[in-house]
């Protein structure tokens, strides 16, 4: 019998994790199927793969990353670290608990380096196109070879979609947007805030782009930073000149009115406003729609798609965890297509297993549910898996210490440290504070 061929889409953290998790099998003695990674861009690691293009890429492609220079970890490394791979495997010790962008890309190469996964994947290579074939219970899955410039097809036994959900912006119009004197932005095009050092910034939206683009902005020398939000403020006690307002109603060339009435003088908007699932390379059948949140539409276990158990999504929760999630769900994923879980092949409870989820999210708005929620879900997922257990319930420890840091001081929480929940080590005090450290090169990062 021929080896099953196994598809994964991107060589992002969630596509990386599935690769480690086959090559983990392998390096157990395991007969693993063929995996083949395609990924749009030259290089691996998702958003993390920074680059400094905004809009199209070399290629007329959609430029995938939505990270931006100086950007730090916005939760505590503690709550991601891999189980099978810490920090202080990777850097030869113990680092502070909110790394820089470009630490945290290296500590994830670091892996599946050792791992010697790459051979695997195919670069340059957007997925065009997902056909399952009713006859033959397999899938066509058409490529695009952007250095040669050609498509292909292959087929697969198993799809395994892992082309994340942060790439693709949510774009609203308010009205006077069209003539507005200065610049409006998605945060997905936000790279450096330098460029906004002096000038009154408005940041639309109260999630983390918003808190963490306008913080950079604050840090890098902005004259003020007003936010407004639709629901709910942020509410954190902001510096002196951030001043939070509820929603946009319109724009009058430099003014912008809010629905409080007030108003003021702008020099240019971002939008932090989200982003789409989307995905434009799978027809209606195979396609994941969901909204952004803990307890996606239409997964078992948040992995399989009920409509088609033969693909699976990995990442396309809302995250608190996102690493070791990832890694959960991909030892989760190559158990079920190596035959080790069964999936029941009865819709219905398939279905049963989404409605319990979301029933079981929407139970409370408290924050420390949410975050327990996930890590609930981590557990379910790793106890059915060889991953190796680690203490999830310390996780969450570590993000409920990190969601109070935010609250006592939002300038300043990346000042703390959290103890590891695989090493049992405390990470050091970094050397220098947030606001002071302008410099988020790994070399001065890891200085001690
Ligand atoms: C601004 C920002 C800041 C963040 N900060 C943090 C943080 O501090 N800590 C944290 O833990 N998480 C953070 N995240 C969350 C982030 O979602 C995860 O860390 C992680 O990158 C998700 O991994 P992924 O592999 O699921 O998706 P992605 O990282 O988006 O990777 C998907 C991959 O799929 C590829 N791809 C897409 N479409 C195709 C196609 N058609 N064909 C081939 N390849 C394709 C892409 O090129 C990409 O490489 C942040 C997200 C954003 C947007």
């Amino acid at each position: 019998m021929t080896a099953k061929r196994i598809a994964i889409i991107g060589a992002g953290p969630s596509g990386m994790a599935q690769m480690r998790a086959f090559q983990s099998a392998q390096q157990k003695g395991e007969e693993i199927p063929e995996v083949v990674c395609f990924e749009k861009q030259s290089n691996w690691g998702g958003l993390w793969n920074y680059t400094w293009r905004t809009g199209l890429d070399e290629y007329g492609e959609p430029v995938h990353c939505s990270m931006y220079r100086y950007l730090w970890s916005n939760g505590p490394k503690e709550g991601l670290e891999f189980a099978d791979y810490s920090f202080e495997e990777h850097f030869g010790k113990q680092i502070a608990s909110y790394p820089p962008r470009a630490v945290l890309f290296d500590y994830m190469v670091g892996r599946v380096e050792k791992a010697k996964i790459r051979k695997w994947i195919r670069f340059n290579s957007p997925v065009r196109f997902v056909r399952y074939n009713e006859a033959e219970e397999n899938f066509t899955v058409t490529v695009h070879d952007q250095i040669e410039d050609s498509t292909y097809e292959e087929t697969f036994d198993h799809v395994i979609c892992a082309s994340g959900h942060f790439s693709t912006p949510n774009v609203p119009f308010y009205e006077g947007f069209d003539t507005f004197n200065g610049r409006i932005l998605h945060a997905h095009d936000f790279r450096d805030a330098r460029e906004f050092a002096g000038q009154d910034i408005l940041v639309v939206g109260s999630s983390y782009s918003a808190e963490d683009i306008g913080s950079q902005c604050w840090k890098y020398g902005a004259n003020s930073i007003t936010s407004c939000y639709r629901s709910a403020p942020m509410g954190f006690d902001w510096p002196a000149n951030w001043e939070e307002k509820p929603a946009l109603e319109r724009v009058d060339g430099k003014t912008v009115y809010f629905k409080d009435g007030t108003t003021r003088e702008i020099d240019a908007i971002i939008l932090c406003t989200g982003y789409k699932h989307f995905f434009n390379f799978l027809p209606d059948d195979l396609r994941l729609k969901t909204a952004n949140r803990l307890a996606a539409a239409d997964l078992y276990k948040g992995v399989v798609f009920v409509k088609n158990p033969k693909m699976f999504y990995l990442g396309m929760q809302d995250q608190w965890f996102t690493f070791n999630m990832f890694d959960a769900q991909a030892w989760w994923v190559r158990d079920a297509i190596m035959g080790k879980i069964d999936v029941p092949s009865d819709p219905e409870v398939l279905q049963a297993d989404v409605e319990e989820r979301v029933a079981r999210e929407e139970e409370s708005d408290d924050v420390k549910y949410a975050i327990k929620y996930q890590g609930d879900y981590i557990k379910e997922l790793i106890a059915e898996t060889d991953y190796p257990s680690f203490d999830v319930d310390g996780a969450c420890e570590a993000f409920y210490a990190w969601k109070q840091h935010k609250m006592d001081d939002i300038m300043a929480f990346r000042n703390n440290s959290y103890r590891s929940v695989i090493t049992g080590t405390m990470a050091p005090v970094h050397h220098t504070s947030w606001k002071d450290a302008l410099d988020d090169s790994l070399e001065v990062y890891l200085q001690n």
